[in-house]
């Protein structure tokens, strides 16, 4: 059972007026189609969602000092003591795209607010923590906290197409002033529902890498009515199943993670082309096969991986060179200061009964640039992703309930008060 969204504002100690004016914040923050594409895309929607912002969260702008990087990404400094170690929270303003919208139940761009919960592409991924965050810093802000320790709040505006002119550029100002943080806390980790009916709240000590690559069967091009014994596309799909069987080396994690979950290197065919008329055998067919190298290995490891398993089919493999290409992270250590601080704080802010472990997260995010600048990398935001788990994240009718989205501006204000003292 979840607790309302009125335990949590409960513990906020938030009046019913301001919980609502707190959850059409971030409804509005929904409205804005901050969507990044890798073909290019307008930085219009950023200008006016953070226009808005400084206009909703006017303390945080005036007391926080502000810097734009590459273009539409904000970096916010809470200045603290100069001597001890700044920590970082990041969030990415931008979202995928939501499709065709007569799909969704909800326009995806309307933030609507209907039976406890917010309606919306980017609701949970990552909107959440990008209002949340300064909703979060707003609290503390009108509640006269001061942070010890300087505290960093990075937004990226381009993460899900590779976070390299957001991330990078925020990284890049920050090493060029050696700044170094004691850790950066990021998207991930989630709470998950189990068979069994409760639900396991998992806290990301390291991600996977990403790497796809194109794989071209050849043959000669001819007439359909003679074909040869193996046909380009024929080549290709045994290939492309030799991969799915194969089992890729098993690596070694070390470290605190508790989790046996997507500790594996994944393999998954996401593109096929091959042909172009019904009687004609085509010359070539090629696929796309995108990797998650996981933490221990590394992308050339799963390229020679794959180039052993397709070569005695003749198919050739070439890595797909993009701005998406990450090596697996470093586990992150679980016995720093930060850390104890995030465990409490969840175990704070998850409800009564919800199980706690750590864990590798499968997906890349803006922190594999970010962790240039922090010795620590931790993945985490308490919402329930529900009986889909990841997989509702990109989805058609993305959503987060009333009571997880005040239960991230709690995590956070606690976090932030936690770590930063
Ligand atoms: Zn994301």
């Amino acid at each position: 059972m979840l607790p309302t969204d009125d335990a949590v504002a409960g513990r906020l100690q938030l009046s019913a007026r301001d919980r609502d004016k707190i959850v059409q914040r971030f409804a509005s923050t929904v409205k804005f189609p901050t969507v990044s594409a890798p073909e290019g895309f307008s930085l219009e929607p950023f200008h006016m969602m953070r226009e808005y912002s400084t206009a909703a969260w006017p303390e945080v702008f005036s007391s926080l000092e502000m810097e734009l990087h590459g273009g539409a990404s904000i970096l916010l400094k809470w200045e603290g003591n100069r001597t001890l170690e700044p920590v970082m929270l990041a969030a990415h303003q931008d979202v995928v795209p939501a499709g065709r919208s007569d799909n969704w139940t909800h326009d995806p761009f309307s933030g609507e607010v209907f039976q406890g919960r917010v309606w919306g592409r980017g609701t949970v991924d990552y909107k959440c923590g990008y209002s949340g965050m300064l909703e979060a810093v707003s609290l503390l802000l009108t509640r006269g906290y001061k942070p010890e320790r300087t505290v960093y709040l990075a937004f990226g505006h381009d993460e899900e197409v590779g976070g390299l002119s957001g991330a990078q550029a925020i990284t890049d100002s920050l090493i060029a002033r050696e700044v170094v943080c004691s850790s950066v806390l990021d998207e991930g980790g989630y709470i998950y529902s189990d068979s069994d009916g409760g639900f396991t709240a998992e806290l990301a000590v390291a991600e996977k890498g990403y790497a796809s690559f194109r794989l071209v069967a050849s043959a000669v091009q001819g007439h359909s009515s003679v074909p040869p014994q193996r046909t380009a596309i024929g080549t290709l799909a045994a290939g492309l199943v030799a991969i799915e069987n194969s089992v890729f080396p098993r690596t070694e994690i070390s470290g605190g993670i508790s989790s046996s979950r997507w500790l594996a290197t994944t393999a998954a065919p996401t593109v096929i082309s091959g042909g172009y008329k019904e009687n004609i055998l085509p010359e070539t067919a090629e696929a796309t096969v995108n990797t998650r190298p996981s933490p221990g290995s590394s992308v050339s490891e799963v390229f020679s991986h794959i180039v052993k398993v397709v070569e005695p089919l003749g198919i050739v493999v070439e890595l797909l060179d993009n701005a998406s290409v990450s090596e697996p992270s470093e586990v992150s250590s679980v016995n720093t200061r930060d850390m104890t601080a995030l465990r409490d704080v969840i175990l704070k802010v998850i409800p009564e009964g919800t199980r706690f472990r750590t864990g590798v997260f499968p997906a890349a995010t803006d922190s594999r640039r970010y962790s240039k600048v922090a010795q620590n990398t931790y993945r985490f935001m308490p919402v329930h992703l529900g009986n889909r788990g990841i997989g509702v994240l990109h989805s058609v009718d993305e959503s987060i309930s009333v009571a997880d989205y005040l239960r991230c501006v709690e995590f956070y204000a606690g976090y932030i008060a936690r770590v930063s003292t």
